[in-house]
Protein backbone atom coordinates (compact mmCIF):
# COMPACT_ATOMS: atom_id res chain seq x y z
CA UNK A 1 0.00 0.00 0.00
CA UNK A 2 1.40 3.38 -1.14
CA UNK A 3 1.98 6.18 1.47
CA UNK A 4 -1.02 8.46 0.67
CA UNK A 5 -3.57 5.90 0.66
CA UNK A 6 -2.34 5.01 4.27
CA UNK A 7 -2.61 8.64 4.91
CA UNK A 8 -6.43 8.39 3.25
CA UNK A 9 -7.16 5.51 6.00
CA UNK A 10 -5.29 7.44 8.85
CA UNK A 11 -7.31 10.27 7.48
CA UNK A 12 -10.69 8.22 7.54
CA UNK A 13 -10.18 7.17 11.46
CA UNK A 14 -9.80 10.65 12.45
CA UNK A 15 -12.25 12.06 10.07
CA UNK A 16 -15.59 10.93 12.39
CA UNK A 17 -13.66 12.32 14.95
CA UNK A 18 -13.48 15.85 13.29
CA UNK A 19 -16.92 15.35 12.45
CA UNK A 20 -18.70 14.69 15.63
CA UNK A 21 -16.43 18.13 17.00
CA UNK A 22 -17.74 20.25 13.50
CA UNK A 23 -21.72 19.25 15.09
CA UNK A 24 -21.04 21.21 18.09
CA UNK A 25 -21.55 25.02 17.02
CA UNK A 26 -23.53 26.20 14.14
CA UNK A 27 -21.54 28.00 11.27
CA UNK A 28 -22.23 29.91 8.35
CA UNK A 29 -19.99 27.60 6.52
CA UNK A 30 -21.20 23.61 6.44
CA UNK A 31 -19.11 21.05 5.01
CA UNK A 32 -21.35 18.82 3.05
CA UNK A 33 -20.00 15.87 2.06
CA UNK A 34 -23.16 13.61 1.54
CA UNK A 35 -26.99 14.63 2.00
CA UNK A 36 -30.06 12.84 3.25
CA UNK A 37 -31.55 10.83 0.48
CA UNK A 38 -34.21 13.22 -1.84
CA UNK A 39 -37.60 11.15 -0.86
CA UNK A 40 -39.26 9.64 -3.92
CA UNK A 41 -36.35 10.20 -6.56
CA UNK A 42 -32.69 9.17 -7.23
CA UNK A 43 -30.20 11.97 -7.16
CA UNK A 44 -26.45 12.29 -6.91
CA UNK A 45 -23.83 14.77 -7.42
CA UNK A 46 -20.98 15.05 -9.00
CA UNK A 47 -17.97 16.78 -8.38
CA UNK A 48 -14.62 17.18 -10.66
CA UNK A 49 -12.01 18.78 -9.33
CA UNK A 50 -8.71 20.93 -10.72
CA UNK A 51 -9.41 21.98 -14.04
CA UNK A 52 -10.55 23.50 -16.70
CA UNK A 53 -7.84 21.56 -18.89
CA UNK A 54 -7.03 21.96 -22.46
CA UNK A 55 -4.52 19.66 -23.04
CA UNK A 56 -6.14 16.19 -24.99
CA UNK A 57 -7.17 13.42 -22.75
CA UNK A 58 -4.95 10.36 -22.30
CA UNK A 59 -5.75 8.19 -24.50
CA UNK A 60 -8.22 10.03 -26.69
CA UNK A 61 -12.05 8.93 -26.58
CA UNK A 62 -13.14 8.08 -30.47
CA UNK A 63 -16.74 8.02 -29.35
CA UNK A 64 -16.66 11.60 -29.19
CA UNK A 65 -15.91 14.63 -31.11
CA UNK A 66 -14.15 16.53 -28.46
CA UNK A 67 -10.68 15.11 -27.93
CA UNK A 68 -8.77 18.62 -27.67
CA UNK A 69 -9.09 18.86 -24.34
CA UNK A 70 -10.24 16.70 -21.54
CA UNK A 71 -12.68 19.01 -19.97
CA UNK A 72 -14.22 19.40 -23.31
CA UNK A 73 -14.65 15.81 -23.53
CA UNK A 74 -16.33 15.30 -19.78
CA UNK A 75 -18.38 18.58 -21.06
CA UNK A 76 -19.70 16.27 -24.37
CA UNK A 77 -20.12 13.11 -21.93
CA UNK A 78 -21.82 14.92 -19.37
CA UNK A 79 -24.24 16.35 -21.93
CA UNK A 80 -24.67 13.07 -23.67
CA UNK A 81 -26.46 11.62 -20.49
CA UNK A 82 -28.78 14.35 -19.52
CA UNK A 83 -26.09 15.11 -16.15
CA UNK A 84 -25.30 18.25 -14.87
CA UNK A 85 -21.82 18.43 -12.62
CA UNK A 86 -19.34 21.07 -9.93
CA UNK A 87 -16.37 21.52 -11.35
CA UNK A 88 -14.25 22.84 -9.31
CA UNK A 89 -11.71 24.43 -10.85
CA UNK A 90 -8.46 26.87 -10.14
CA UNK A 91 -6.86 29.91 -11.80
CA UNK A 92 -3.49 28.90 -12.30
CA UNK A 93 -0.26 27.39 -10.93
CA UNK A 94 1.63 29.27 -13.15
CA UNK A 95 3.20 31.21 -10.50
CA UNK A 96 4.25 28.09 -8.65
CA UNK A 97 8.06 28.66 -9.98
CA UNK A 98 11.15 28.23 -9.37
CA UNK A 99 9.95 24.26 -8.87
CA UNK A 100 11.29 20.56 -9.59
CA UNK A 101 9.38 18.27 -11.61
CA UNK A 102 8.51 15.27 -9.25
CA UNK A 103 8.35 11.23 -9.68
CA UNK A 104 5.52 9.91 -11.74
CA UNK A 105 3.05 7.99 -9.77
CA UNK A 106 3.90 9.78 -6.75
CA UNK A 107 1.99 12.25 -4.92
CA UNK A 108 4.57 14.72 -6.14
CA UNK A 109 3.94 13.80 -9.78
CA UNK A 110 2.74 17.43 -10.53
CA UNK A 111 5.93 19.40 -8.87
CA UNK A 112 7.98 19.33 -5.94
CA UNK A 113 6.88 22.15 -3.45
CA UNK A 114 3.95 23.08 -5.28
CA UNK A 115 1.17 21.28 -7.66
CA UNK A 116 1.30 22.01 -11.47
CA UNK A 117 -1.78 21.39 -13.23
CA UNK A 118 -2.12 20.20 -15.99
CA UNK A 119 1.39 19.03 -15.90
CA UNK A 120 4.81 20.36 -15.03
CA UNK A 121 6.23 22.95 -17.27
CA UNK A 122 2.81 22.95 -18.76
CA UNK A 123 0.69 24.92 -16.34
CA UNK A 124 -1.09 27.56 -19.07
CA UNK A 125 -2.98 24.95 -19.96
CA UNK A 126 -5.06 24.27 -17.15
CA UNK A 127 -7.07 26.91 -15.23
CA UNK A 128 -9.39 29.62 -15.13
CA UNK A 129 -7.20 32.64 -15.90
CA UNK A 130 -5.50 30.79 -19.04
CA UNK A 131 -8.50 28.85 -20.60
CA UNK A 132 -11.83 30.96 -20.33
CA UNK A 133 -13.16 29.51 -23.62
CA UNK A 134 -13.84 26.27 -21.43
CA UNK A 135 -15.16 27.99 -18.40
CA UNK A 136 -18.07 29.93 -20.78
CA UNK A 137 -18.43 26.37 -22.25
CA UNK A 138 -19.04 24.91 -18.86
CA UNK A 139 -21.24 27.74 -17.85
CA UNK A 140 -23.20 26.88 -20.96
CA UNK A 141 -23.88 23.59 -20.28
CA UNK A 142 -25.26 24.08 -17.50
CA UNK A 143 -22.52 23.51 -14.74
CA UNK A 144 -21.90 24.90 -11.53
CA UNK A 145 -18.39 26.31 -10.91
CA UNK A 146 -16.98 26.18 -7.34
CA UNK A 147 -13.74 27.25 -6.38
CA UNK A 148 -10.58 25.12 -5.93
CA UNK A 149 -8.47 28.38 -4.47
CA UNK A 150 -6.46 30.38 -7.52
CA UNK A 151 -2.74 28.46 -7.44
CA UNK A 152 -3.60 25.20 -5.45
CA UNK A 153 -1.14 26.15 -3.13
CA UNK A 154 -2.17 24.15 0.63
CA UNK A 155 -3.64 26.23 3.10
CA UNK A 156 -1.34 24.67 5.94
CA UNK A 157 1.33 21.99 6.13
CA UNK A 158 0.84 18.20 6.00
CA UNK A 159 3.74 16.62 7.17
CA UNK A 160 2.85 12.93 6.38
CA UNK A 161 2.33 13.38 2.10
CA UNK A 162 3.21 16.22 1.77
CA UNK A 163 6.16 17.55 3.53
CA UNK A 164 7.95 19.30 1.31
CA UNK A 165 5.56 21.30 -0.32
CA UNK A 166 5.04 25.09 0.44
CA UNK A 167 1.82 26.15 2.30
CA UNK A 168 0.09 29.22 3.15
CA UNK A 169 0.75 30.94 6.41
CA UNK A 170 -2.03 33.57 7.45
CA UNK A 171 -6.09 33.76 7.12
CA UNK A 172 -5.22 36.59 4.78
CA UNK A 173 -3.22 34.86 2.19
CA UNK A 174 -5.80 32.07 1.79
CA UNK A 175 -8.72 34.22 1.56
CA UNK A 176 -6.57 36.75 -0.91
CA UNK A 177 -5.68 33.83 -3.23
CA UNK A 178 -9.32 32.67 -2.79
CA UNK A 179 -10.76 35.93 -3.54
CA UNK A 180 -8.42 36.61 -6.60
CA UNK A 181 -10.58 33.38 -8.69
CA UNK A 182 -14.26 34.46 -7.20
CA UNK A 183 -12.85 37.72 -8.45
CA UNK A 184 -12.14 36.42 -11.98
CA UNK A 185 -14.94 34.69 -12.80
CA UNK A 186 -17.48 37.37 -11.13
CA UNK A 187 -16.04 39.58 -13.76
CA UNK A 188 -15.10 37.54 -16.81
CA UNK A 189 -17.75 35.63 -16.72
CA UNK A 190 -20.69 37.32 -14.63
CA UNK A 191 -20.83 34.10 -12.23
CA UNK A 192 -20.78 33.83 -8.55
CA UNK A 193 -19.40 30.88 -7.14
CA UNK A 194 -20.51 29.69 -3.78
CA UNK A 195 -18.67 26.42 -3.12
CA UNK A 196 -15.21 26.03 -2.08
CA UNK A 197 -13.01 22.65 -1.50
CA UNK A 198 -9.33 22.80 -0.29
CA UNK A 199 -6.52 21.70 -2.20
CA UNK A 200 -5.81 18.46 -0.41
CA UNK A 201 -8.34 18.83 1.94
CA UNK A 202 -5.97 20.77 4.34
CA UNK A 203 -8.18 22.84 6.38
CA UNK A 204 -5.52 24.16 9.62
CA UNK A 205 -3.77 27.99 8.69
CA UNK A 206 -0.97 28.01 10.56
CA UNK A 207 -2.34 31.31 12.55
CA UNK A 208 -4.59 29.85 13.89
CA UNK A 209 -7.54 29.95 11.48
CA UNK A 210 -9.06 27.18 9.20
CA UNK A 211 -10.43 26.66 5.61
CA UNK A 212 -13.98 27.22 7.41
CA UNK A 213 -12.87 30.54 8.38
CA UNK A 214 -11.57 31.38 4.68
CA UNK A 215 -14.80 30.69 3.36
CA UNK A 216 -17.35 32.09 5.78
CA UNK A 217 -15.22 35.30 4.48
CA UNK A 218 -15.99 34.21 0.32
CA UNK A 219 -19.48 33.19 1.82
CA UNK A 220 -19.37 29.41 0.53
CA UNK A 221 -19.88 26.35 1.60
CA UNK A 222 -17.39 23.23 2.20
CA UNK A 223 -18.10 20.85 -1.08
CA UNK A 224 -16.48 17.49 0.47
CA UNK A 225 -17.04 14.21 -1.25
CA UNK A 226 -18.58 11.08 0.13
CA UNK A 227 -17.68 8.61 -2.56
CA UNK A 228 -14.02 8.77 -4.70
CA UNK A 229 -14.95 8.17 -8.44
CA UNK A 230 -10.69 7.61 -8.13
CA UNK A 231 -9.65 9.15 -11.38
CA UNK A 232 -6.62 10.55 -9.64
CA UNK A 233 -4.66 7.17 -8.68
CA UNK A 234 -1.83 6.26 -10.16
CA UNK A 235 -2.08 3.62 -13.04
CA UNK A 236 -1.60 0.21 -13.12
CA UNK A 237 -0.10 -0.20 -16.45
CA UNK A 238 -3.44 -1.68 -18.27
CA UNK A 239 -5.88 0.99 -19.12
CA UNK A 240 -8.80 -1.27 -19.19
CA UNK A 241 -8.04 -2.58 -15.55
CA UNK A 242 -7.57 1.24 -14.63
CA UNK A 243 -11.03 1.91 -15.77
CA UNK A 244 -12.23 -1.04 -14.31
CA UNK A 245 -10.37 -0.22 -10.78
CA UNK A 246 -12.93 3.22 -11.38
CA UNK A 247 -16.23 1.45 -12.52
CA UNK A 248 -16.12 -1.35 -9.76
CA UNK A 249 -16.77 0.13 -6.30
CA UNK A 250 -20.04 1.80 -8.27
CA UNK A 251 -21.39 -0.79 -9.75
CA UNK A 252 -20.56 -2.81 -6.10
CA UNK A 253 -22.44 -0.29 -4.30
CA UNK A 254 -25.76 -0.22 -6.29
CA UNK A 255 -25.94 -3.61 -6.76
CA UNK A 256 -26.19 -3.82 -3.21
CA UNK A 257 -28.54 -1.07 -2.61
CA UNK A 258 -30.14 0.62 -5.78
CA UNK A 259 -30.59 3.30 -3.17
CA UNK A 260 -27.50 3.67 -1.42
CA UNK A 261 -25.91 6.23 -3.71
CA UNK A 262 -29.36 8.96 -3.22
CA UNK A 263 -27.83 12.25 -1.73
CA UNK A 264 -24.14 11.44 -2.65
CA UNK A 265 -21.54 13.33 -3.70
CA UNK A 266 -19.31 11.76 -5.99
CA UNK A 267 -15.73 12.83 -6.25
CA UNK A 268 -13.90 12.79 -10.40
CA UNK A 269 -10.84 14.06 -11.31
CA UNK A 270 -11.05 17.15 -14.63
CA UNK A 271 -7.17 16.68 -15.16
CA UNK A 272 -4.14 13.87 -15.45
CA UNK A 273 -3.51 11.20 -12.98
CA UNK A 274 -0.28 10.42 -11.30
CA UNK A 275 0.81 8.95 -14.47
CA UNK A 276 -0.05 11.81 -16.17
CA UNK A 277 -3.47 9.36 -18.09
CA UNK A 278 -6.71 10.01 -18.26
CA UNK A 279 -9.06 7.12 -16.91
CA UNK A 280 -12.33 9.58 -16.31
CA UNK A 281 -12.35 10.23 -20.20
CA UNK A 282 -13.70 6.23 -20.09
CA UNK A 283 -14.82 5.51 -17.03
CA UNK A 284 -17.07 8.65 -17.01
CA UNK A 285 -19.54 7.49 -18.96
CA UNK A 286 -19.47 4.01 -17.35
CA UNK A 287 -20.38 5.56 -14.26
CA UNK A 288 -22.80 7.36 -15.91
CA UNK A 289 -24.61 4.48 -17.34
CA UNK A 290 -24.11 2.82 -14.24
CA UNK A 291 -26.04 5.96 -12.51
CA UNK A 292 -28.96 6.10 -15.01
CA UNK A 293 -29.78 2.51 -15.54
CA UNK A 294 -30.83 2.58 -11.27
CA UNK A 295 -32.64 5.79 -12.15
CA UNK A 296 -30.35 8.61 -10.88
CA UNK A 297 -30.81 11.94 -12.31
CA UNK A 298 -26.75 13.01 -11.93
CA UNK A 299 -27.09 17.17 -10.86
CA UNK A 300 -24.86 19.90 -9.18
CA UNK A 301 -23.93 19.32 -5.51
CA UNK A 302 -26.22 23.19 -5.47
CA UNK A 303 -28.81 21.50 -6.91
CA UNK A 304 -29.09 18.64 -4.85
CA UNK A 305 -28.26 20.55 -1.77
CA UNK A 306 -31.58 23.33 -2.66
CA UNK A 307 -33.23 19.60 -2.54
CA UNK A 308 -32.19 18.43 0.61
CA UNK A 309 -29.97 20.87 2.64
CA UNK A 310 -28.87 18.68 5.43
CA UNK A 311 -27.49 15.11 6.20
CA UNK A 312 -30.04 14.75 8.55
CA UNK A 313 -33.35 16.06 7.21
CA UNK A 314 -35.80 13.84 5.63
CA UNK A 315 -36.53 15.57 2.30
CA UNK A 316 -40.12 14.35 3.42
CA UNK A 317 -40.10 16.33 6.95
CA UNK A 318 -43.33 18.86 7.39
CA UNK A 319 -40.58 21.76 8.00
CA UNK A 320 -38.51 20.84 5.08
CA UNK A 321 -39.51 24.06 2.81
CA UNK A 322 -38.49 26.51 5.87
CA UNK A 323 -35.69 24.69 5.93
CA UNK A 324 -34.75 25.09 2.19
CA UNK A 325 -35.85 28.64 2.44
CA UNK A 326 -33.71 30.02 4.99
CA UNK A 327 -31.26 28.23 3.96
CA UNK A 328 -30.93 29.86 0.43
CA UNK A 329 -31.62 33.16 2.03
CA UNK A 330 -27.92 32.40 3.52
CA UNK A 331 -29.71 31.88 7.23
CA UNK A 332 -27.33 30.22 9.82
CA UNK A 333 -29.23 27.07 10.67
CA UNK A 334 -27.14 24.39 10.61
CA UNK A 335 -23.79 22.55 12.10
CA UNK A 336 -20.79 22.96 10.37
CA UNK A 337 -20.79 19.40 9.94
CA UNK A 338 -24.17 19.93 7.96
CA UNK A 339 -26.25 18.47 10.36
CA UNK A 340 -29.52 20.23 11.61
CA UNK A 341 -30.28 18.07 14.80
CA UNK A 342 -34.06 18.97 14.82
CA UNK A 343 -35.25 17.35 17.97
CA UNK A 344 -32.68 18.95 20.16
CA UNK A 345 -33.33 21.66 22.55
CA UNK A 346 -32.40 25.24 21.02
CA UNK A 347 -29.88 26.99 23.21
CA UNK A 348 -29.37 30.54 23.77
CA UNK A 349 -26.50 31.43 21.79
CA UNK A 350 -28.41 29.32 18.79
CA UNK A 351 -31.40 31.41 19.50
CA UNK A 352 -29.16 34.83 18.68
CA UNK A 353 -27.04 33.01 15.80
CA UNK A 354 -29.88 32.01 13.60
CA UNK A 355 -30.89 34.98 13.15
CA UNK A 356 -27.69 36.55 11.34
CA UNK A 357 -26.92 35.46 7.52
CA UNK A 358 -23.58 34.81 5.83
CA UNK A 359 -23.41 38.11 5.14
CA UNK A 360 -23.34 39.45 8.82
CA UNK A 361 -20.54 36.51 8.98
CA UNK A 362 -18.40 37.99 6.26
CA UNK A 363 -19.15 41.68 7.43
CA UNK A 364 -17.91 40.54 11.25
CA UNK A 365 -14.54 38.90 9.79
CA UNK A 366 -13.71 41.69 7.57
CA UNK A 367 -13.66 44.01 10.04
CA UNK A 368 -12.59 42.30 13.26
CA UNK A 369 -10.61 39.06 12.27
CA UNK A 370 -9.08 39.66 8.67
CA UNK A 371 -5.10 41.08 9.49
CA UNK A 372 -5.80 41.93 12.90
CA UNK A 373 -4.44 38.60 14.51
CA UNK A 374 -5.97 35.72 16.34
CA UNK A 375 -9.38 37.05 18.03
CA UNK A 376 -9.07 34.01 20.55
CA UNK A 377 -12.76 34.79 22.04
CA UNK A 378 -14.44 33.92 18.15
CA UNK A 379 -12.05 31.21 17.54
CA UNK A 380 -13.52 30.15 21.58
CA UNK A 381 -16.86 30.19 20.82
CA UNK A 382 -18.30 30.89 16.99
CA UNK A 383 -21.21 32.93 18.56
CA UNK A 384 -19.30 35.87 19.33
CA UNK A 385 -20.62 37.58 16.19
CA UNK A 386 -24.38 37.26 17.30
CA UNK A 387 -23.88 38.55 21.04
CA UNK A 388 -21.56 41.33 19.59
CA UNK A 389 -24.74 42.16 17.16
CA UNK A 390 -27.35 41.89 20.12
CA UNK A 391 -25.07 44.16 22.32
CA UNK A 392 -24.99 40.88 24.92
CA UNK A 393 -20.84 39.97 24.60
CA UNK A 394 -21.36 40.00 28.56
CA UNK A 395 -23.67 36.57 28.74
CA UNK A 396 -21.26 35.10 26.22
CA UNK A 397 -20.47 32.42 28.76
CA UNK A 398 -24.40 31.18 28.70
CA UNK A 399 -24.46 30.50 25.34
CA UNK A 400 -24.76 26.41 25.93
CA UNK A 401 -27.78 26.49 28.22
CA UNK A 402 -31.18 25.47 26.93
CA UNK A 403 -34.01 28.34 26.40
CA UNK A 404 -37.18 28.56 27.71
CA UNK A 405 -40.38 29.91 25.83
CA UNK A 406 -40.32 32.75 27.17
CA UNK A 407 -37.07 33.74 26.63
CA UNK A 408 -37.51 32.77 23.05
CA UNK A 409 -40.50 35.16 22.78
CA UNK A 410 -38.52 37.87 25.17
CA UNK A 411 -35.48 37.73 22.37
CA UNK A 412 -37.63 37.77 19.15
CA UNK A 413 -40.01 40.74 20.79
CA UNK A 414 -37.52 42.96 21.59
CA UNK A 415 -34.70 42.43 18.84
CA UNK A 416 -37.12 41.59 16.14
CA UNK A 417 -40.33 43.27 17.16
CA UNK A 418 -42.33 40.24 16.33
CA UNK A 419 -44.85 38.55 18.25
CA UNK A 420 -45.06 35.06 18.47
CA UNK A 421 -47.17 32.68 19.83
CA UNK A 422 -45.63 29.79 22.02
CA UNK A 423 -46.71 27.64 24.90
CA UNK A 424 -44.65 27.98 28.08
CA UNK A 425 -42.34 24.70 27.87
CA UNK A 426 -39.27 24.64 29.76
CA UNK A 427 -37.31 24.15 26.08
CA UNK A 428 -37.71 24.60 22.74
CA UNK A 429 -36.79 22.30 20.16
CA UNK A 430 -34.52 23.35 17.12
CA UNK A 431 -37.40 22.52 14.53
CA UNK A 432 -40.16 24.64 16.60
CA UNK A 433 -37.68 27.63 16.38
CA UNK A 434 -37.74 27.44 12.59
CA UNK A 435 -40.90 27.84 12.16
CA UNK A 436 -41.53 30.87 14.43
CA UNK A 437 -38.61 32.64 12.94
CA UNK A 438 -39.95 35.64 10.75
CA UNK A 439 -37.79 35.65 7.85
ZN1 LIG B 1 -7.01 19.62 -6.18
Amino acid sequence: MKLYEYARKAGKILKEKKKEQAGRYLFPVRRMEQFAPVKGQRVVAMTFDDGPMALPPNPVNGKYGHNESLTALLIEIMAAYGARGTFDIIGSTQENYPDHAGSLNTSKWGGTIHDHYPQFGKDEFAGAANQPALIDKLIAGGHELSNHSFRHVLFGPNKVVYGSRHHFKTLGEVAGDLRQLHELIESTHHYVMTFSRPPHYIDKIPDGYSSYDAYALLGYDYLAAGFDGGGWLPSTGDYQADIRKMTEPLEKVLKANPDAMNGQIIFQKDGYNMSLMTPIGHALEEHLKLLGDSGYRVVSAGELKRLSPFEDIDTGADYIEKLRHLDQKGYVIGYQNNTFKPDKPLTRGEMLTMTLTKKDYRDFLEKEVLGKGFHSQYKKCPYYPAYKKYGLLGQLDQNAGAVTADEVRKFLYESLHTEISLGSGKEVLRRDYISILPF
